[in-house]
Parts: C-alpha cells; structure tokens; sequence
C-alpha cells in the first residue's frame, strides 16, 4: 500500500520534495484524468505533472506513437542527429506556431528541462544582443537552474544559493487582486506599463540597455495570474521599439492550456523568442527554444548538451500537439475552463474563504483568504495559507489532487488535462466545494 512507499521515500529521498510532501501517495495506475494509489483509491489529477499532461495520462496517440518508435528499430536517442522522428516533430511544432513566428523561426533543441530552455534562450539574447542585463518580472518563474533562478522573483528557493546573475532588474506585473503595487485593474497595468517605459528611459534607473525581456503571460508558480492583454501590448511595443528581444516563457501556460495555443495569443503579440517544455514532449522530457531567425548567430557547440535527442519524447510531443490542432482542444479547454471557472465562482458565493476565481483556459487559480477581517490597504483580505493547505489535504481525502501556488502559498491551482469533460469538470468542482465545507469548519 501506499504506507511502504511512503516510508521509503521519507529516508531515501532528499528533503527538497516539496509537493509529494503535501499529496503523501504512491500511484500505481493512470488513465486520462484519473490516477490510482497504491490503496486503491482514485484521484481526479488536477496537477497533471504540473500542466504536463495535456492529454492526461496514458492517451491512446501518445502510447501509440511511442511504441511506433519502440516497434520499429528506430534509435532511442540520437544526441541532435536528426532521425524521421525528429522530422515529425518539428513540422509539427511549426505548424502549431503562429504563421508569422513560423515563417521565420528557428529552433534549438534543449533540456529536457524547462530550465535548461529558459537558459538557452537568455545565452541567445545575450550572445545576439552583447548586452547583459535582463529584465524579469515580480512574482514570475522561470526554473531552478542557477539562471533560470536569477530571473525568477520567488526569493524562497535563491535564498540558501547567494548571488544568482547580477544584472536582473524586475518588473512590476499587474495583480488585480493583491498588488504589491497598487496597480490592479486597467488604470493600474497602465502605470505598469508607463513605470517600466520610464525605468528604461532614465539614466539615473541603474538599468543598462538589456539584452533582453522575460515573462509568463499568465503566471504560473506565481498564483496563476493572467496579464492584462492591454498591457502585454504595451511591453511588446515597448521592447520592439527599444531593440530588445522579448521571451516568452510559455513553459506552463502553452501548449492549448489557456484557451489559445499560447497564452500571448491572446493579446495578439509575436515575441522573439518562445521557451517551450512540459507538454511539448506529450508526457515525457522534452524542451526546446524557438525563436527569430534574425537572433540566430549561434556558432557550433553554444548550446550543446547530451539528451536533446529523446526519440519517444518527440514522437509523444508531435503526437500531442496534432491531436490539440486536430480535435481545436485549445477551443474546448477556453470552453471547459469557463465553465470551471463559472463553478467555481458559485462556489464563492457559498463559502467565505474564497477571495478571487481566475484564470485563462484551464489554468485556474483560486485565492484563499480570511474574509472576517479587515482588508488590507490593496482592499484584498489577508491570505490564508494554512486554510488553503487544509482545503488541499481534504480534495486529496475526497479523491483530488492539485497544488498551490502564489506568494502566501494560497492560491489553489487547477491545471487539468486539456481532455477534461464538462460532466468531469463539475465532478471537480463539486469535490472542491466538499472540501472546502469541511475546512471551513
Ligand atoms: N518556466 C515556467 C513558467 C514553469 O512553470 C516552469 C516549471 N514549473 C519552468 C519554467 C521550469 O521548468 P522545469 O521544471 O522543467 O525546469
């Protein structure tokens, strides 16, 4: 049962675990958004690997195109050499690209971590550009690597490292709800966008002309915060007119899960580099970085590294990414997600703990706060971490399993497989709502 596998966790395993810490469980079987424990029990997975499992767990195209691999004498791993495997691939990624990124882009295979993306794509503005400083945003995520996390804004996971990259300037990024800024709503994002034109137009900000821009269109590890369209504009506009490339780390928030194939599609942007991982390898390791052709002044060997070459992560990730275009599940998780995000709402309305509901697609976040007491000056009420993990560890008695998020450790994340159904969904929500009575008590 669960208990064995728990216990030799708990003594082989490093105590940077940090989620299966909070879902103390084994599984043992999976299929599409349910997985098994070792005590038989079934769980709804609303962390699906961390937005990975676009197409939940263990779809038939993905198994299929795995062991077309596996039946046919293909090689395993090819380092970059490139096979028909690879070829598939890649025709499948640029046919999911926005025509005009496509018709220019090229792509560098990285990783398998998204991490390792998020490094290669700051070694390319940098090397394109000869600048070095980077701007980044409050509250964003972009991996553990040691570059990776000086972009990131969390200083919870830099503290024990020392100095990361000297040269990061961040960002304010809009948060209607809890702003550290005071900048929620349309006036808001405009002094957002206005400060970070400034920041960058005087002298006397300390930020030398960087080599580039980073961010999450809608965060993720943040707390599930979806920027404004108005203001993603802004800084798209903003970086063009200054000759800075602009990242989008569409690592969490690609791939169909926001309703758009990527989440800066919604405010009709093309940025000039995109980092991609989770759900581009359909499950298994797989990250790449694409990006403008006029940025492509690698020489052999800058981004060289061994496993780039996943056979089976790229036949799963060409597999995926024709199914979501095939079947427009971007247009079913815009869909889904409404109508989770509508559930949840009612839920909010029943309950008092529920500060805020929103998302974009099936990237759903859901504040949980302490509404008997006084709001604080941004108007919003003091976060509830310890609530939000009680409401945590009841979905996982009733058979659901998600994750937190956000600066307080209080937003709840819903991040389903893109295959979801509405009757599942309600299923979802309802269990949610279960919980969140027994917490409350
Ligand atoms: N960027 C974003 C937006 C992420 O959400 C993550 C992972 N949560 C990463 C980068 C890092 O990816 P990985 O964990 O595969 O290194």
């Amino acid at each position: 049962g669960n208990g064995f596998y728990l216990e030799s966790q708990q003594r082989r395993e490093s105590n940077a675990r940090s989620y299966p810490r909070k879902l103390p469980v084994a599984l043992t079987e999976a299929a599409g958004m349910k997985v098994k424990d070792a005590d038989g029990n079934w769980y709804f997975d609303c962390l699906a690997g961390a937005g990975t499992l676009a197409l939940g767990h263990n779809h038939p195209v993905v198994i299929e195109a795995i062991r077309g691999v596996l039946d046919t004498g293909l090689p395993l791993h090819t380092l970059d050499l490139t096979t028909p495997v690879k070829e598939h691939f890649v025709d499948e990624l640029f046919a999911s690209l926005p025509p005009a990124f496509a018709a220019r882009a090229k792509v560098q295979f990285c990783g398998p971590s998204g991490a390792d993306a998020v490094e290669a794509a700051l070694k390319l503005v940098k090397t394109a550009t000869g600048r070095r400083t980077m701007l980044s945003f409050h509250g964003g995520y972009h991996g553990m690597t040691h570059g990776a996390l000086g972009l990131t804004g969390n200083l919870g996971p830099k503290g024990a490292v020392g100095p990361l990259m000297s040269d990061v300037h961040f960002l304010p990024y809009p948060y209607s709800y809890r702003c550290p800024f005071e900048l929620g709503g349309e006036q808001g994002w405009q002094v957002a966008a206005r400060y970070a034109e400034r920041m960058l137009a005087d002298p006397e900000s300390g930020i030398v002309q960087p080599a580039g821009m980073i961010m999450e269109a809608v965060q993720g590890e943040g707390g599930v915060i979806p920027s404004p369209d108005g203001w993603l504009k802004e800084m798209r506009a903003m970086t063009a007119a200054r000759g800075i490339p602009l990242i989008m780390d569409e690592v969490q928030a690609g791939i169909g899960r926001t309703g758009k194939m990527f989440a800066f599609e919604h405010a009709d942007i093309v940025p000039d580099v995109i980092v991609l991982s989770k759900a581009i390898g359909g499950s298994l390791p797989l990250a790449v970085v694409v990006y403008d052709e006029s940025l492509d002044v690698w020489q052999p060997g800058a981004h060289a590294g061994t496993f780039r070459g996943n056979q089976m992560a790229m036949a799963a990730g060409a597999a995926t990414l024709k199914f979501i275009r095939d079947n427009r599940l971007e247009t079913h998780a815009a869909a889904i997600g409404e109508r989770l995000q509508e559930a949840l709402r009612r839920i909010q309305a029943d309950v008092s703990c529920i500060g805020e509901v929103r998302g974009k697609g099936l990237m759903i976040g859901v504040e949980i706060v302490q509404s008997d007491a006084e709001p604080d000056r941004l108007g919003a009420y003091p976060a509830r971490p310890g609530l939000a993990r009680a409401i945590q560890q009841a979905c996982l008695a009733r058979g659901l399993i998600l994750e937190l998020g956000g600066r307080h450790g209080s937003v709840v994340r819903f991040l389903p497989p893109l295959i979801i159904t509405p009757e599942q969904a309600d299923e979802v929500a309802s269990r949610f709502h279960d919980a969140v009575r027994a917490a409350e008590l």
